[in-house]
């Protein structure tokens, strides 16, 4: 589980520090998936880089399992992130020089080299969203909605315990949002993946089945999103098969 208390982040500036985020809180269960969704500048992207370790809080503790992250040496920080987290962004940050299925396996190279079953698990991964056609193209030959399911496949390598992602529709057309949608709500089952979703998107923040608003530098739990009909049901094959177009 995923458990962070007293979250505070300041950020030095000429004047006076800014206050991004003040005492806030946030327990995720493991298969747990919750949107946060507030208006640009409040704090979303600051939110998921402390969870997952990549800023450090200003005040706070954060648990994933039984790791504080930031009591842990750089190194081991770095490699806990490593195995841990996975991250979808906005933009996807695909290597341009490497192609689908080298991409997918870039953070297993962190650690050791890729094994023949690290590339067999990296091509039933790709194979589950659709790309198993696709796994020699580089990025630039592919649409965006392939990229993003590409850099989806690479935050699941490693299989997280958390999965963060930061608005991994915002640049994408509605019918291809929806099928990321799809894919990151399928998410929960055996691994017990815990996903903070960052959106812009009512579309996307109505799916999921825990809402929380940032305001005021907290974080808000909604009992219900607008128009809630919960999590999609549809299986990731489904959401594959429907993806033939993007
Ligand atoms: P959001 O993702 O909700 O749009 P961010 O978390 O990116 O917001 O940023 C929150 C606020 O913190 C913004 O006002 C931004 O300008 C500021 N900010 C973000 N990163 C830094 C930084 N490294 N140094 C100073 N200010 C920052
Ligand atoms: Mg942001």
């Amino acid at each position: 589980m995923l458990s962070a208390t007293g979250l505070t982040k300041r950020y030095p500036t000429a004047g006076q520090p800014l206050t991004v985020l003040e005492d806030t809180a946030l327990e995720l269960a493991a298969n747990d998936a919750v949107v946060v969704t507030g208006p640009s500048g409040c704090g979303k992207s600051t939110l998921l880089y402390l969870l997952g370790a990549i800023e450090q809080p200003t005040a706070g503790t954060i648990k994933l399992g039984e790791t504080n992250p930031f009591s842990l040496g750089e190194a081991e920080r770095a490699r806990f992130r490593n195995e841990q987290v996975g991250f979808v962004f906005q933009d996807h940050h695909l290597l341009p020089q490497c192609t689908v299925l080298e991409n997918v396996l870039v953070p297993l190279l962190a650690s050791r080299k890729a094994t023949a079953a690290d590339e067999t698990r990296a091509k039933e991964l790709l194979g589950s969203v659709g790309l198993a056609e696709r796994l020699t193209h580089r990025p630039a030959a592919l649409s965006g909605g392939e990229r993003q399911r590409t850099a989806f496949c690479r935050a699941l390598i490693n299989e997280p315990a958390l999965l963060l992602a930061d608005e991994p529709t915002g640049n994408l057309d509605p019918a291809t949002a929806a099928t990321i949608g799809d894919l990151l709500l399928n998410l929960s089952g055996e691994t017990g993946t815990m996903l903070v979703c960052v959106t812009h998107s009512m579309e996307l923040a109505k799916r999921f089945p825990r809402w929380c608003e940032l305001t005021d530098r907290k974080l808000v739990e909604r009992s219900t999103t607008p128009g809630n009909n919960h999590a999609s049901e549809s299986t990731t094959a489904a959401a594959a098969n429907s993806l033939d177009a993007t």
